[in-house]
């Protein structure tokens, strides 16, 4: 279903924008309008075969619709991968508002997005994404319970970013069985670029496990803040890719393995929390396995936020949150011997277990 009112689109953009629906397999796509808060934004449920869909809302000052549309629909199909590989009841969804969130975004507006989010009774709940914080979701609160990413004092399961660095962690440990027999991490070099929320935790499991920690971010407040924590050395950006390391972590941006840095890495194994990490995932997952580097993909092992705000729609506490974040290690090594026995990438054996528990669960 595709609901475009209120959307000035010609027939030959609508024409395109239920193409690419179709070829994406989306359920449901909402564009959602209101001229007295100023709201444009659009809803999309990719999935909803293992439950309702989940995915944060972000808010971005979108080049034009089109440019949105395909970013809402990339990311709320991420999404349906994601909790199908975690083994989540739950689907794929994703919101994006037009505009920058720095100066159009009002308390007006969000509570409106909240009625939309309401108006979907329960098969889209919302999260925080890129542009929201704590208090935007409390705004969305007032008008739908369907959202998540809600403060501790208000009952939600608050700050993701340590249960998502166990995950990484996790998936760390396993690509390090795989690849050298033992999960230890004991003295390995390993590399963590952006040491924010989930990088600084990561560091800390890296050094209770005695790692060589290399770290590398923009803002000299975090470096120094890790560096005095923890024994590490701090690595220039212009040097990263130049590094002889065992283990890199990209735990800032996306989109950092590119044709460029692949073929610079000196490293056997990427495990990191940053989403999207391959530019091009068809051609840069291609490009790994022909290096020989392992690749523990991104939406895999960075499920440990997601694994959170589900807590929060289970009831259930942050260490079960930490158990069930611990299968990522089981899951990591399932998908590096399927792409081995495949002989396919690492990013497309998770994407076909994925589809394989779709279906089954399809059939139930
Ligand atoms: P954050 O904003 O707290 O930390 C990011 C850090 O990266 C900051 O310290 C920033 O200064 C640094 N950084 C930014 N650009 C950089 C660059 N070019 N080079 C080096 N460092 C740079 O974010 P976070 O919550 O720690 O999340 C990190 C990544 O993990 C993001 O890509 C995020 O989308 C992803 N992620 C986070 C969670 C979570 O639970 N927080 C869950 C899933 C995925």
């Amino acid at each position: 279903m595709i609901e475009l009112s209120g959307l000035n689109v010609s027939e030959r953009q609508k024409s395109i924008i239920l193409d690419k629906m179709d070829k994406m397999g989306h359920e449901q796509v909402v564009f959602c309008r209101d001229k007295k808060t100023g709201l444009k934004a659009i809803i999309a449920i990719h999935n909803t075969t293992m439950g309702p869909s989940l995915g944060g809302v972000r808010m971005w000052d979108y080049k034009n619709e089109l440019e949105a549309f395909e970013d809402v629909l990339r990311l709320s199909r991420g999404m349906t991968y994601k909790a199908a590989i975690s083994g989540l009841e739950l689907g794929g969804g994703k919101a994006v508002i037009f505009g920058d969130s720095a100066t159009q975004k009002s308390k007006a507006l969000l509570r409106r997005f909240g009625q939309f989010v309401e108006s979907l009774g329960g098969k889209y709940i919302t999260a925080e994404d890129v542009g929201m914080g704590p208090k935007d979701m409390e705004y969305i609160k007032m008008e739908t319970n369907h959202v998540t990413g809600i403060a501790e004092e208000l009952g939600g399961s608050g700050d993701p970013s340590p249960v998502t660095a166990y995950g990484v962690y996790m998936g760390m440990k396993a690509a390090a069985m795989y690849r050298w027999g033992s999960d230890s991490l004991k003295g390995r070099r390993i590399l963590v670029q952006g040491i924010g929320h989930v990088g600084a935790h990561l560091v800390k499991y890296l050094s209770e496990e005695k790692a060589n920690i290399f770290i590398n971010d923009i803002n000299k407040e975090r470096l120094n803040f890790v560096s005095e924590k923890y024994d590490t050395k701090v690595v220039e950006a212009e040097a990263i890719f130049d590094l002889n390391m065992d283990i890199y972590s990209p735990c800032a941006l996306g989109a950092t393995l590119n044709t460029e840095n692949i073929n610079r890495l000196k490293c056997e194994i990427i495990a990191g929390a940053a989403n999207n990490q391959l530019a091009d995932e068809n051609i840069h997952a291609s490009q790994l396995k022909e290096r020989g580097i392992i690749y523990a993909p991104d939406f895999l092992i960075n499920a440990g936020g997601l694994i959170n705000v589900y807590s929060e729609i289970k009831g259930f506490s942050r260490e079960k949150s930490l158990e069930e974040t611990k299968n990522i290690y089981n899951t990591t090594l399932e998908i590096l011997n399927k792409a081995e026995q495949d002989d396919t990438t690492t990013n497309e054996a998770a994407i076909s277990i994925a589809e394989q528990r779709l279906e089954a669960y399809s059939k139930r």
